[in-house]
């Protein structure tokens, strides 16, 4: 006998990422999309939305995640994070020893998770570095959750700072170059995304994940990619 599709409910439904996961979401068979959740489609609260939820995914803005996460937690949903922005050590202190699991990603698309891979590795190797990151001009957040992650990652790999320079214009979705360089040499490591649909994989990826978390909160798809490392 089949299980019972995964309940899935959506803050920022009308937003450009929200509008991009529900057709997502919709075209899986394994997942039911039980709630939209947006100012722009309706006053309906958080809490009531989660009611037969198993799933929250939220891709909405920095001032409004938190408390989204905070009602699934309570609701005993567990939770996907898209939304980039927020103070993940506030994230920390609501998310652990929780019942319910949450897991964000500051990029669900493969491409940028292995520009990232390949970044840390790289600075390993190479004398300095930069990242430049370029989005859509209404995107809230600067330096993007991307960029500040790959900073992470190849400060943690080889010490030092990584500079990050945030460029807004119209036509662009979410791209990054990371250029490294060494004596007499330039290494670019650039991903493009030219629709929404590229993050896609991952986030159903993370819907069918997220209740069998190893730990919780848990950031980064690689995780999900490569549970072994
Ligand atoms: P967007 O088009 O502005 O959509 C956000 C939507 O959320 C809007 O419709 C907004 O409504 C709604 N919203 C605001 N507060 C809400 C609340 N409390 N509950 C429910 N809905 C609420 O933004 P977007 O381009 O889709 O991006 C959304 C987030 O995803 C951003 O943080 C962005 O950086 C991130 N993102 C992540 C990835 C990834 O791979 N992780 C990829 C792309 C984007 P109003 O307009 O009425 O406020």
């Amino acid at each position: 006998m089949s299980e019972r599709p995964t309940a899935v409910a959506l803050a920022g439904a009308a937003g450009r990422m929200g509008q991009a996961t529900a057709a997502a979401v919709k075209g899986a068979p394994d997942m039911e999309l039980v709630a939209q959740i947006d100012p722009l489609l309706g006053a309906q609260g958080i809490a009531e939305s989660l009611a037969g939820a198993d799933v929250l995914v939220d891709f909405t803005a920095p001032d409004a995640v938190l408390a989204n996460v905070k009602a699934a937690l309570a609701a005993g949903v567990h939770v996907v994070i898209g939304t980039t922005g927020f103070d993940p050590q506030e994230l920390e202190r609501l998310a652990t020893d929780q019942p319910a699991n949450v897991f964000a990603a500051p990029n669900f698309a493969i491409g940028a998770v292995l520009m990232m891979r390949f970044a840390a590795e790289a600075a390993r190797h190479m004398a300095g570095a930069e990242i430049i990151e370029l989005h859509h001009e209404q995107k809230l957040d600067a330096p993007s959750g991307t960029a500040k992650r790959t900073a992470a990652l190849m400060r943690q790999a080889a010490g030092g700072e990584v500079p990050i320079h945030s460029v807004r214009l119209p036509g662009l979705v979410a791209d990054q170059e990371v250029l490294l360089g060494d004596l007499g040499q330039t290494l670019s490591i650039r991903h493009v995304t030219t629709s929404r649909e590229a993050f896609m994989p991952g986030v159903l990826l993370a819907i069918r994940s997220v209740a069998g978390l190893p730990s919780s909160p848990l950031i980064g798809l690689e995780h999900l990619l490569w549970p072994q490392g």
